[in-house]
């Protein structure tokens, strides 16, 4: 690996000035405080930032201290992150605030290595705390870094081993301006999602680190990183069934591990069926009112795609009913349902609407 030795000062003064200049106002930039930099960052793991603003707004006034969410109802803390996905970040974080309560004197702990001791906080996440909330001088190298840091450096390296991760992480430390350290990773970070983007389409036209750019200079730029293919995902076949009795639907829990543990779902098979199957299953249970055919959907966890085909029953009980039957209200307000489920709670919508 080339290095930039002799452009190190140069190049942090350009990112930094860059940065000054530049930098998007978001909520949880205004007041860096230990307890909302880490919401924000793991809000923001594999969700755009557009997307996390509304959140983190609502995740603060629900849980505004370290103590409330630590003390959450589970059922509580999964209706406020509803829709936004990767649900083990939740209920890690819930872990992580009882790890502080009980160990850490309620408070996120200051440094790298007591960070990175703490549920659902890996290498980047305790980098950006300890470097933005409390301006320790450590890198916190996600994907974005790496991708911007290879081009500049020309890095052969392959970014999704765990190898080219540590070495960057550890040159990256040689980087970090002492006085700092909180604007040159954010600024890093910034560099990565508006300018030096994925995809081969780096900005170099506009980018204030062309000068001290060994890939844009040589051209290679649009070729790294080096990235690995990814396994390809398992697909698994579903067929989901809205069961809707008057102005109630059917929702069941998911089991307590593996994918969406513990959260609510419609019912499920684990296959596709067609109608006349689903019909059969349930006639000895139910008087079966109609039965409408919902569109197929896809759903993309990280190992594996849900092809899902639906339908939306309505029933009558031949007996007293049973299982967790929930009301309009309270599946608005009470019960979150994951986005996997998207399409099928729409269609319950547009079904109660009519
Ligand atoms: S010059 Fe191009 S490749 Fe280099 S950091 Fe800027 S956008 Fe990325």
């Amino acid at each position: 690996m080339k290095t930039l030795q002799h452009n190190k000062e140069q190049f942090v003064e350009a990112l930094l000035a860059w940065y000054d200049e530049n930098a998007r106002i978001l909520p949880w930039r205004s007041l860096p405080t230990p307890y909302r930099v880490w919401v924000s960052e793991i809000m923001l793991q594999q969700t755009r930032v557009e997307a996390v603003k509304p959140y983190f707004e609502r995740f603060m006034q629900a849980f505004p201290t370290l103590s409330s969410l630590a003390e959450a109802k589970d059922d509580e803390l999964v209706k406020v992150w509803e829709g936004l996905g990767y649900y083990r970040r939740v209920s890690n974080m819930k872990k992580c605030a009882q790890q502080c309560m009980e160990h850490f004197h309620g408070e996120l702990p200051s440094t790298y290595e007591e960070l990175l001791t703490l549920a659902g906080i890996g290498s980047y996440t305790a980098g950006a705390i300890a470097s933005i909330a409390f301006r320790q001088p450590v890198a916190a190298v996600d994907g974005n870094v790496l991708r911007v840091f290879s081009r500049i450096l020309i890095s052969k390296d392959d970014i999704s081993k765990e190898a080219t991760k540590k070495k960057f992480h550890e040159l990256i430390n040689e980087y970090i301006p002492k006085d700092r350290p909180d604007a040159f990773n954010q600024a890093l970070m910034e560099i990565g999602a508006m300018i030096c983007v994925p995809n081969s389409a780096p900005r170099c036209n506009i980018c204030p680190l062309a000068a001290h750019c060994l890939g844009y200079q040589s051209g290679e730029a649009h070729a790294l990183p080096i990235k690995s293919g990814k396994k390809k995902r398992r697909i698994e076949e579903k067929t989901v069934v809205v069961m809707v009795c008057e102005d109630q639907c059917y929702l069941q829990k998911r089991p307590e591990q593996g994918l969406l543990a513990n959260l609510y779902e419609f019912y499920m098979f684990h296959q596709f069926l067609s109608k006349a199957e689903v019909e059969k299953h349930f006639q000895e249970q139910y008087e079966i009112v109609q039965t409408l055919s919902l569109l197929d959907a896809k759903h993309i966890f990280s190992h594996v795609e849900w092809h899902m085909k639906g339908f939306l029953i309505e029933i009558k009980p031949k007996d007293q009913l049973t299982g967790l039957w929930v009301k309009k209200q309270e599946l608005k307000d009470t019960y979150a349902l994951p986005s996997a489920y998207k399409v099928y709670k729409e269609a319950l919508d547009i079904y109660w609407r009519r």
